[in-house]
């Protein structure tokens, strides 16, 4: 055997794991290989004066490298249970919190020293939201901002890069069982191990998939979210983001009793491009250096699409959603609320009229166009409840820009130990299906180091 532990994937998941192997034993050998590029050479091409938009680059520095997806990330660790994973069906409620917690001493001790631990508890804000029909799901929320939470994966990488073997720009093609143990198999060679870390996230789901059909692990996939990122004056939401940093609320519609929920809340922040194998999504992130801050506030609204057999591609579905965005406006497109509830497109002058500036270049057109009915309906409605509470969210010159999904990777069938049917082979992270989010990732990972240790 090559080493004692292989590692698929640098991000959150896979750092955590390689950082709690090599911390609890140090002689133990652990490969790392990521098809993405070390930290400081990640660089979207996107400067805004010669490349406006996504050209799709081959490796999409946003979604790959060291840190993965989580990199240039708001660096929000949201430590609940609530929200961010179903980790704790698998390991309990006290483990995960307690592993989440760790991960945080560990991003504390790493450069985020310093920043605030925002907290949901007592809040105003939840009364507020139960009088208007909403719910504010508790959390307590680390902000690192995007630029803390690079120096926390400099720090971790600086730290491990003697201790641990990086192969970068190295894609792991396929992994073999054997009898004692798994083979990844690159283009530049094959490498093996007793046991094997698989935490390649949402940009390598088509590829999750794929190792499942081959060594025909089990798996389900039925849900996707759908929805738009609203962009507002970050004054409109101060109440909410001053005291919260980020505030998960959810409302059932009146029409449909449909659930429809805010998703990663960026107060001050920017919208920005996602790219998840070649198809134009938005996100947004937000910085904790005020130099770096805009006058806006940003967060997704989502609702969450399940379905049923026969039917199985859920992410397909969304995809196909997201194309159709892309097909109409090259990329994202961008509209005013007051357009889309008069039943027009948004232009370029309408949006250069408008109060609100937009932080991304997108195309203005029609969301309506893209959406389907039934979602279009919830947004609007909770646009209007969240206009109760936080006054101006209903403003005409409001952003959406469309369409945000969340793709949840197909569930990989895992045990209490996140391990799949074969005795060593691990997947863990936003890969698995269990994890959504940088603290539930970092903590699978933390885990499954420690599962490999005692065993
Ligand atoms: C713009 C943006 C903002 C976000 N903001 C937040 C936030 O504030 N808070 C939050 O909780 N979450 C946030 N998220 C989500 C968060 O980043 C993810 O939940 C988290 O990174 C998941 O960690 P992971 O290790 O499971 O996967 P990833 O971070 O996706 O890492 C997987 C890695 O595996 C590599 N890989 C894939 N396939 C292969 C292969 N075949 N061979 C080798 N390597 C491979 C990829 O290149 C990638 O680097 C954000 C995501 C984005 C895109």
């Amino acid at each position: 055997m090559d080493y004692d532990v292989i590692i698929v994937g640098a991000g959150p998941g896979g750092i955590f794991a390689a950082y709690e192997l090599k911390k609890q034993s140090p002689k133990i050998k652990v490969a790392v290989f990521e098809s993405g590029y070390a930290l400081e050479d990640r660089k979207c091409p996107i400067d805004g004066v010669n490349v406006k938009s996504c050209i799709r680059c081959k490796t999409c520095s946003i979604m790959s490298g060291f840190g993965g997806a989580g990199a240039f990330s708001d660096g929000k660790y949201n430590i609940t249970n609530d929200f961010g994973g179903t980790l704790y069906e698998y390991i309990g409620h006290r483990e995960a919190l307690d592993l989440m917690h760790y991960v945080d001493e560990i991003n504390l001790a790493h450069g985020g020293a310093g920043t605030k631990l925002y907290s949901t508890a007592n809040s105003d804000i939840k009364k507020k939201c139960m009088q208007n029909k909403m719910k504010l799901l508790d959390a307590s929320v680390r902000h690192l901002g995007t630029d803390i939470n690079y120096i926390v994966l400099e720090n971790l990488y600086n730290k491990l890069k003697d201790k641990v073997d990086f192969f970068f720009q190295t894609p792991v093609s396929s992994v073999e069982v054997m009898a004692d143990g798994y083979k990844v198999i690159t283009e530049n060679g094959e490498c093996t191990a007793p046991r094997c870390i698989l935490s390649v996230g949402r940009s390598g789901s088509k590829w999750m998939e794929q190792v499942c059909k081959d060594l025909q692990i089990p798996t389900n996939s039925s849900r996707v979210d759908l929805g738009v990122r609203v962009e507002l004056p970050a004054a409109i939401f101060s109440h909410l983001t001053d005291d919260l940093y980020e505030s998960k609320i959810v409302y059932r519609t009146e029409k449909f009793e449909d659930k429809v929920r805010t998703f990663c809340m960026n107060p001050k922040g920017s919208v920005v491009n996602e790219n998840t194998n070649g198809i134009v999504t938005v996100n947004g992130h937000s910085y904790d250096n005020p130099e770096k801050q805009t006058d806006n506030t940003n967060f997704a609204l989502l609702v969450s699409k399940h379905f049923s057999l026969p039917f199985k591609d859920s992410n397909g579905y969304g995809e196909s959603i997201a194309r159709l965005s892309n097909m109409l406006g090259g990329g994202v497109i961008v509209q005013r609320f007051g357009d889309l509830i008069r039943g027009r497109r948004s232009t370029a002058k309408r949006i250069e009229e408008s109060f609100v500036r937009p932080t991304l270049q997108a195309e203005p057109g029609d969301l309506s166009l893209v959406l389907p009915k039934r979602i279009m309906d919830c947004i609007i409605e909770m646009i209007y409840a969240l206009d109760k509470i936080a006054p101006g969210t209903a403003n005409d010159d409001t952003l959406l820009y469309g369409v945000e999904v969340k793709f949840y990777n197909m569930e990989v069938q895992v045990n209490e130990h996140l391990e799949s049917r074969y005795p060593g082979l691990y997947v863990i992270g936003d890969g698995s299906g269990v994890t959504h989010s940088l603290s539930h990732a970092s903590a699978s990972g933390v885990y499954v180091a420690r599962d490999i240790l005692s065993r």
